[in-house]
């Protein structure tokens, strides 16, 4: 018999239990890569580039056998394994709202005609809904599920020999072939399985135990640049993990800790699928944004790096060239979004999930709000990151800023930081600050309390 194994976010073939799963269930497997514009059309230059990196090296390890078509998947996916006689279609389970309806949708598609659809795994070592508490539910905080889901553990990396699989070549399937869409974007990290593995090496071996207290410089390169690759499954987290587990210190430990809050915000969303809108926090529903011509002026000014603040500029300047932005970063442009600008976490939001190329639904949505104060654990409402401050404490002599601010390139050292303090005032073609900062943060607090107390 045959089968098919549907890739998704999960794009390698080492530790893929589901590709494990479909090779001992049939002799022949058909790759199968399903473009759906539906998900495409909204994603920026980066994201499809590297998607279509990913897509070329898996086909390269395939020996060429990627079969890749473009169309809804609830109509494509039937009719690659009627065309090949499949028994069943193994994927890992997609545990997001869009995914998991569509995985619904193509399982009742194929039970009509017969066909089993097979979740194995996940894109999480802990799969989503596993961790939960003595009464059986969730946890809500990050510390509490972080020691749980250590104690749950996972199993070991689960090795499959690709090259032992007989795969069926695309041309014996008679469904038209697509290619994937690959738009020109610089500054992206090499794509796919053997480059994250690389890179995951090389982090290992040279920065990982400076990473607890590099990882919040964003002038060094102290943080492993995975997401990408972990946003599409070029390696699973369970790979790192077990590496990690051989790896005593505070920089290994840092990390482990960083894998856990992606599983976290995946196990929030699987749990409260409604979070991907809306506030986790329900009483903030009635927090007052701005909105009208000038917040619409201050919103672009923001998406296109014009605010007069250079680290929220360069931030969202590097946004836009490389489909990434530094963790520390992220968290002063959306602070600044929210609560400088009062402009809505659900705006920012969708601005980093059209650009970034990790952009990830259950980490985007759940950090913007907990940057906004209305997520899991959230930062205290009164804390305003001061955009110029944090500049200094983590780009102390302005690196970062003149890599991406071209008009400060020749202003030296921090004064990059406070361009309207110099003489001269700022140079020319770069803003004044489009807002005062400590003006901005007593509004937001006034309009923090306004929620408290009508709580
Ligand atoms: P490293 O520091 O090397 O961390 C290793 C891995 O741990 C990351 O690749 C990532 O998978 C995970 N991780 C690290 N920090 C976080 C975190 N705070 N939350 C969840 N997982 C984390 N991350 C995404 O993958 N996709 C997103 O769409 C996304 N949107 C974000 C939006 C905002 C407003 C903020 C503040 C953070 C967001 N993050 C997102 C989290 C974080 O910024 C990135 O994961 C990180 O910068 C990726 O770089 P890295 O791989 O070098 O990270």
């Amino acid at each position: 018999a045959a089968a098919v194994v549907w890739f998704r976010r999960d794009l390698r073939l080492g530790d893929h239990p589901a590709l494990a799963a479909s090779a001992a269930r049939a002799r022949r497997v058909v790759a199968l890569f399903v473009l759906d514009d539906a998900l495409l059309r909204p994603a920026g230059a980066p994201r499809r580039a590297f998607l279509a990196g990913c897509l070329r090296a898996l086909d390269h390890d395939l020996g060429g056998r990627l079969l890749i078509t473009r169309g809804d998947p609830t109509r494509v996916v039937p009719r690659v394994a009627t065309e090949v006689g499949a028994t069943s279609v193994h994927v890992s389970a997609d545990t997001g709202p869009h995914g998991r309806e569509r995985d619904t949708a193509v399982e009742r598609a194929l039970s009509g005609l017969g066909v089993k659809f097979v979740r194995t795994g996940s894109p999480y070592a802990v799969t989503p809904g596993r961790v939960v508490n003595a009464e059986g539910q969730p946890y809500r905080m990050f510390s509490a599920f972080y020691r749980a889901w250590l104690g749950h553990g996972w199993p070991a990396p689960a090795e499959v020999d690709a090259s032992d699989v007989d795969w069926v070549e695309p041309s014996e399937v008679d469904i038209s072939r697509a290619s994937p869409e690959e738009p020109a974007a610089g500054g992206l990290p090499p794509a796919g399985e053997r480059a994250a593995l690389r890179r995951w090496h090389e982090f290992l071996a040279d920065r990982i135990d400076d990473y607890g207290h590099d990882r919040d410089r964003p002038d060094r390169a102290g943080t492993s640049r995975l997401s990408a690759h972990l946003r599409w499954g070029c390696v699973h987290p369970r790979t790192l993990l077990h590496d990690l587990a051989e790896r005593p210190g505070a920089g290994a430990a840092a990390f482990r800790a960083e894998l856990a809050w992606r599983e976290f915000f995946a196990d929030v969303l699987w749990h409260r699928p409604d979070v991907a809108r809306n506030n986790y926090d329900r009483r903030y529903d009635r927090y007052q944004y701005d909105s009208g011509a000038d917040a619409e002026e201050r919103f672009a000014a923001w998406t296109e790096g014009r605010t007069g603040y250079p680290l929220v500029d360069a931030g969202m300047r590097q946004l836009l060239a490389e489909g990434w932005m530094h963790n520390r970063v992220r968290m002063v442009v959306a602070s600044f979004l929210v609560k400088d600008l009062h402009l809505p976490w659900r705006r920012g939001a969708r601005h980093f999930l059209r650009h970034l190329v990790d952009a990830d639904l259950a980490s985007n949505q759940m950090n913007w709000q907990w940057v906004a104060g209305c997520g899991t654990d959230a930062a205290p409402y009164f804390r305003v990151f001061n955009p110029t401050t944090q500049a200094h404490r983590y780009d102390p002599a302005g690196d970062y800023v003149r890599r991406w601010v071209p008009e400060l390139r020749a202003v030296p050292g921090k004064q990059a930081h406070t361009p309207w303090l110099l003489p001269g005032g700022p140079p020319a073609g770069y803003p004044l600050p489009i807002v005062d900062h400590a003006e901005e943060r007593r509004v937001a607090l006034s309009r923090f309390s306004a929620l408290r107390d009508a709580s």
